[in-house]
């Protein structure tokens, strides 16, 4: 009974949530170029329109976190610290568009470890969302693979495809059913004013919200 009364305990004294909504990302093929095991700084190459559309996103008020699953740490291909490298170049990329990140939230594990915080699990999610301070059901989770619609579908979040990276194949494939189809992050950003104004369910059951 002392380990549940403390745990309450714990739980009580975190502060409110607050009212800042959040976009959850997806990193390759949806605001960086797709390659495999990007393994360097100079590998990274935002793709057309990520500045824009994050910077849109931004300017609406919202915070913006990266979850990423980066299996290539837990193979042994890089360490963490040339993560953090590369990390950085997209962070001074965006920065060129104006667009501060509010976190990036790795897993570096192999789907054969058994974690919590690899995609489609929520555990990072859930990770960010109490560190930054937001509801992960008010987010909007943006990916281009059925791993981060599931992300988002298993916090009761509302999802977005983007058609960049494998986003148009799995779209094609009918692999998933998020709430919102876009090209790319601009167009994305166009659906945010909608989103904020639907409240918390997006706009489920009305197609692609078109
Ligand atoms: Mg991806
Ligand atoms: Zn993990």
């Amino acid at each position: 009974m002392n380990n549940l009364a403390s745990t309450t305990a714990i739980i009580l004294a975190r502060p409110p949530m607050t009212q800042r909504r959040f976009v959850v990302l997806d990193r390759d093929g949806t605001i960086i170029v797709e390659r495999q095991y990007l393994s360097s700084p100079d590998q990274v190459g935002l793709l057309p329109g990520a500045g824009a559309g994050l910077r849109a996103m931004r300017d609406l008020g919202l915070g913006l976190v990266i979850v990423t699953n980066q299996s290539a740490v837990g193979r042994g291909f890089f360490d963490m610290a040339r993560l953090e490298e590369i990390h950085g170049r997209l962070r001074e990329l965006l920065l060129i568009d104006g667009v501060e990140l509010d976190g990036i939230y790795v897993c570096p594990h192999t789907p054969e470890d058994g974690c919590d915080c690899r995609k489609p699990l929520p555990g990072l999610l859930i990770q960010a969302s109490r560190e930054l301070g937001f509801d992960p059901a008010h987010a909007l989770v943006i990916g281009d693979k059925p791993c981060d619609i599931e992300l988002g579908q298993a916090v009761g979040a509302t999802t977005l495809l983007v058609r960049t990276g494998y986003g148009a194949e799995h779209e094609a494939a009918r692999s998933v059913m998020p709430d919102y189809v876009a090209e790319d992050l601009v167009e994305a950003a166009k659906f945010v004013p909608r989103w904020i104004a639907s409240g918390t369910s997006g706009c489920r059951g009305e197609g692609n919200c078109e």
